[in-house]
């Protein structure tokens, strides 16, 4: 393995696609190895483009405006960081024999949670939630039937909670089916309508594919609210039983998507019983934490594994995360209180920079470490309540 200059006549170049913050993470990761970053999203000065080498805001999910960008750069790596994203130009790349990680078969399943759900139930027989697919309301009354109430109700082309609802009757459900239909990431009818799990609690299991095998960093907690994550610790506690399961459930699910990297596999938990729930082929944003926790982030050992560079996965300390979010509609924000919230005692910031603000966007994160998790999660939590999203001076 040879790493070239950045710039130079033979780098090694890496082109994100997805420049949010954790593809940011994930270029610094890269930048540190050495290695040229090229970061794309669909809009100017987006995170990672501000740490990268070049940035281009492109419309990703346009095969011709993709296909062009790939040929203009002729990256040794193709890297997604979003799911959005025409996944059938990175079939076409991937033949041509330019990498894609973790794999183009894994990008395309996973964009869809039609195709991972499949693949994990019904290929791998991966224990779940009961599920049912529908296109059309009646569709919607059957599923119900069949996977019993309450059930959450998902479009398949979305991720965290965009478009999802918990249906208590089957009088919700036309409101859950309208709802999904007008808020999935492209236009498609289908949805996906799960059993609703009393889980005990849920976690990340991050999984590492690299050249030495599979590697499991400890299970990340992690509290969701509106399907958004707003914390997460490291480790969770559970039981020898439960891990064991966890630890078997993403081995298989991660060995069937194959390819190198980091994989957040995300499952529920329920005494010593463990239920899949989706996996991202890439690293999550409850793994934000591993900033605080571990030897390697999960961005450091992202970029180390589809390297082809060996991976270190231990836990230095425990440690939380807790999210920043706009509060408000704003173009070119500020960030106040970030001394108060660096006073806090272990606590570090994220700030991402992202050039305007949202009620529930996220503009940044405290994470934090300490001797053990109840106390971490309070340092998380007070730096990031200390921050406060302002408009522009
Ligand atoms: P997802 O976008 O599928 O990852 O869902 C976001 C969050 O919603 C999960 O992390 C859970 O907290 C909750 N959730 C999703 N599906 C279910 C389910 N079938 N049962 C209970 N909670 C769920």
């Amino acid at each position: 393995m040879r790493i070239g200059t950045p710039l130079g006549p033979d780098p090694t170049r890496v082109l994100l696609l997805g420049s949010g913050e954790l593809g940011k993470e994930v270029a610094i990761a890269f930048q540190r190895l050495g290695v040229e970053v090229v970061a794309a999203d669909r809009y100017p000065h987006a995170p990672a483009h501000q740490v990268a080498h070049r940035w281009h805001a492109i419309d990703m999910t346009d095969p011709v405006t993709l296909a062009t960008l790939i040929e203009q750069e002729s990256p040794d790596l193709v890297v997604p960081e979003i799911e959005a994203i025409a996944t059938a130009v990175l079939a076409d790349v991937e033949a041509t024999g330019t990498t894609v990680v973790p794999t183009a078969r894994a990008t395309r399943l996973t964009m869809d949670r039609e195709g991972i759900r499949r693949l994990a139930a019904e290929e791998l027989g991966l224990p779940t939630s009961p599920y049912a697919f529908a296109e059309t309301l009646d569709d919607v009354h059957a599923a119900i039937a069949h996977v019993g109430l309450p059930c959450v109700l998902k479009p398949t082309m979305s991720s965290s909670g965009k478009g999802q609802s918990v249906l208590k009757s089957a009088a919700d459900a036309e409101g859950a089916w309208e709802y999904a239909r007008t808020a999935g990431r492209v236009s498609n009818p289908r949805v996906i309508v799960e059993g609703f799990v009393e889980f005990d609690y849920e976690i990340t299991q991050l999984t590492v594919r690299h050249a030495g095998g599979t590697s499991f960093c400890e299970p990340i907690g992690h509290r969701q609210v509106d399907g958004d994550y707003v914390e997460s610790w490291q480790p969770q506690p559970m039981s020898d039983a439960a891990l064991a399961a966890a630890r078997d459930v993403s081995g298989r699910i991660t060995e069937a998507l194959g390819g190198r990297g980091v994989f957040g596999v995300e499952l529920f938990v329920r005494g010593d019983e463990v239920l899949f729930s989706e996996v991202s082929p890439r690293p999550h944003d409850t793994g934000l934490a591993t900033l605080a926790t571990q030897r390697c982030s999960e961005f450091e050992l992202h970029a180390r594994a589809v390297l082809g560079l060996p991976v270190d996965t231990t836990l230095r300390s425990p440690g939380a995360s807790a999210v920043v979010y706009g509060g408000a509609d704003l173009e070119a924000p500020g960030y106040e209180g970030v001394a108060e919230a660096l006073a806090v005692p272990g606590a570090d910031l994220r700030l991402f920079g992202k050039p305007t603000a949202s009620a529930r966007r996220r503009m940044g994160v405290a994470v934090a470490e300490a001797d053990d998790v109840d106390t971490a999660r309070d340092r998380a939590r007070t730096a990031a309540g200390l921050v406060r999203v302002v408009p522009r001076g």
